[in-house]
């Protein structure tokens, strides 16, 4: 059973017992957040991500990094639902207290705060057995008006990336010294930017969005999945890594289709919205890289070379 079979039949089938009192324009699980309408125009984006010491980073990842990165990873949920972040609580599981280690976390941690204008409204602290463990749950508003769901996506629509993919995967490569690291690898696998300003000038532009978190094939698929539909790619228009001269080709087309932590932003547009695309184009790095189709499957055009793996994205179980 993967994880998300495991999700599906341990808890969202019976998640709740009162689906019929559920407002009009709630979101519950399998959306990147929950949306709970908190009035007649807002609301509530809710989200939680862990990041686990030997799961998600190694012991002597350096902790401004840390602080930075699992805040991050969370703000990008709200990324993908075009939220505003606003709040956020902080549980921490450390195995003894360290001091410098707390202080570096700390700087990380709200310095990332600051840039996202989130506040920390509580929390749980707790020693671990078994390495550190941070839980994150974030909270921000979106407009009732406009959603940016995973099951909106149509066929006719473009499929859209922002930025570059695959950098979080070859800066991991770089640490675990499989191949020479690149400075603007590691950037990106310390430092992710969640797409929070990309994510609301898509409000009312995109049908449909998630954040890569898993790597694109497996987020893309989500998205097909959700929507009832199937999509073709061309790979040879992914924005590849910055720096990909310095890797084999293939590894870097790899890292782009499955590495995940990337926490860019893929989206559909319909062809309605291709002047508004284009406008939006001018601010942020965006790439066509494919078309959303009828069917379910999700094809190659032209087909990918046979050495690489299109089957993978990172799940836990
Ligand atoms: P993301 O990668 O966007 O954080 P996940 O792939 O972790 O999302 O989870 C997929 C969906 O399943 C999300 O809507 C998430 O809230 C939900 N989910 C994950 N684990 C559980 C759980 N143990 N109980 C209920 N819902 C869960
Ligand atoms: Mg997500």
């Amino acid at each position: 059973m993967h994880e998300f079979e495991l999700i599906q039949h341990y808890f969202s089938s019976q998640s709740s017992a009162a689906s019929s009192a559920l407002p009009f324009g709630f979101v519950g699980i399998g959306d990147d957040a929950a949306l709970l309408p908190i009035s007649d125009a807002v609301s509530l984006a809710v989200s939680t991500d862990s990041l686990l010491e030997g799961t998600h980073f190694f012991a002597d990842m350096p902790p401004r990094a840390l602080g930075h990165k699992a805040l991050a990873v969370n703000i990008s949920d709200l990324a993908a639902m075009g939220a505003t972040p606003k709040y956020f609580t902080l549980a921490l599981h450390l195995p003894r207290v360290n001091e410098s280690w707390l202080s570096e976390f700390q700087q990380g941690l709200f310095a990332c705060a600051k840039d996202y204008a989130m506040t920390l409204i509580g929390g749980d602290t707790c020693r671990s057995q078994q390495g550190i463990g941070i839980n994150i749950t974030v909270m921000g508003e979106v407009n009732r008006q406009h959603s940016l769901l995973r099951n909106r996506a149509q066929q006719g629509d473009a499929i859209y990336v922002s930025g570059h993919l695959g950098e979080s995967a070859l800066g991991l490569l770089g640490l675990q010294k499989k191949i020479p690291l690149d400075q603007a690898w590691l950037t990106t696998h310390y430092y992710p930017q969640p797409q929070i300003a990309l994510g609301q000038a898509l409000l009312g532009v995109a049908h449909a969005a998630i954040d890569i978190s898993d790597g694109l094939l497996a987020d893309l698929g989500h998205i097909l999945k959700a929507s009832g539909v199937g999509a073709y790619i061309n790979h040879q228009q992914i924005p590849l890594a910055r720096s990909s001269q310095n890797c084999p080709e293939s590894l870097a087309l790899q890292c782009a289709l499955t590495g995940g932590e990337d926490y860019q932003l893929c989206f559909t547009v319909p062809a309605a919205q291709q002047a508004a695309i284009e406008k939006i184009s001018a601010r942020f790095a965006l790439t066509k890289i494919g078309e959303i189709v009828a069917g379910n499957a999700l094809t190659f055009d032209p087909p990918l070379p046979n050495t690489l793996d299109s089957q993978t994205g990172f799940r836990h179980f």
